[in-house]
């Protein structure tokens, strides 16, 4: 199946009451891990890119090419959308150009009036070519690509404002965090999430930062609106320990154990592990 915007997928996990993970893509394991966890859980899916990761798989089309050639060759027929996480407008426009299915731009930084206006002309060219288009409104806390936010909470009238310049989803900060939780890290603000809600209708929500949000956490989420969940940290987190656990054990000097196929093998399986574990807790399981 080829790619799909991601606007189908998450009506239906609105209406359906899960989320559909997307799940930040860094290199062919990654990408393979993930697609093929998708396809066997029967779980719509999506591929997030953020700009750092895009550059370092040599560009966009780079990744464009070996995720519409991975979705051919290993025969995936769930929906799959190729997403830009945390897109800049220039990075977004590249995108479009090259062949993303869904992108998101991140005018948070911006203040609302200039957010209002660049995610406007955003959303004509994606309505235009048939991709969706994720905005966001106050900055989710943590460090992503070097941008720091603090972990605000959104103003549900601005939330208001921008979903009805007619986005896909819209990503909303309720007290969470890129990266790893700190010990004091007080919890989302479920109150800001239902009032953003209650302003933005069907309206699929997006949560950052999915990584170490109690399931308890995720689930409240969800049943207040929540459609997507972005993971990121986490898989990079087990993919790491795996690869370690090799290594110490001495595998790599055990016959041909070097071998890259071999070397990255327990992290792309742990991978699979996280992404399975995560699309359970959402509800997507069966979904596609
Ligand atoms: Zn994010």
């Amino acid at each position: 199946m080829p790619l799909v915007n991601a606007k189908e997928m998450l009506t239906k996990a609105k209406a359906g009451h899960y989320a559909v993970g997307q799940f930040n893509i860094n290199n062919l394991e990654w990408t393979k891990a993930i697609l093929l966890t998708a396809e066997e859980l029967k779980s719509p899916v999506i591929l997030g890119v953020s700009e750092g990761a895009g550059k370092y798989m040599c560009g966009y089309k780079t990744v464009v090419g070996m995720v519409e050639g991975m979705l051919e060759e290993l025969g995936i027929t769930v929906p799959v959308a190729l997403h830009l996480d945390h897109g800049s407008y220039e990075g977004a426009k590249k995108c479009i150009e090259a062949g993303f299915s869904s992108i998101m731009f991140d005018g948070s930084h911006y203040p609302i009036e200039e957010n209002f206006e660049k995610t406007k002309e955003l959303v004509a060219i994606c309505e235009e070519k048939g991709l969706s288009i994720e905005a966001e409104v106050g900055s989710i806390g943590g460090e992503e690509d070097g941008v720091i936010g603090m972990g605000e909470c959104a103003d549900p009238d601005e939330c208001k404002l921008i979903a009805d310049l007619g986005v896909t989803m819209l990503a909303a900060g309720i007290g969470n965090i890129h990266g790893v939780y700190p010990e004091n890290w007080p919890g989302l603000s479920f109150e800001t999430l239902d009032a953003i809600q209650a302003k933005t209708g069907i309206m699929p929500l997006v949560l950052h930062g999915g990584t170490g949000i109690p399931d308890d956490m995720i689930q409240k989420a969800i049943a207040l609106g929540v459609s997507k969940i972005n993971v990121n940290t986490e898989c990079q987190i087990v993919f790491a320990e795996a690869t370690r656990a090799y290594i110490e054990a001495g595998k790599d000097r055990q016959g041909k154990g070097f071998d890259p196929r071999k070397l990255l093998a327990p992290g792309t399986e742990a991978i699979k592990a996280k992404v399975k574990e995560k699309m359970e807790i959402f509800g997507s399981v069966g979904k596609a």
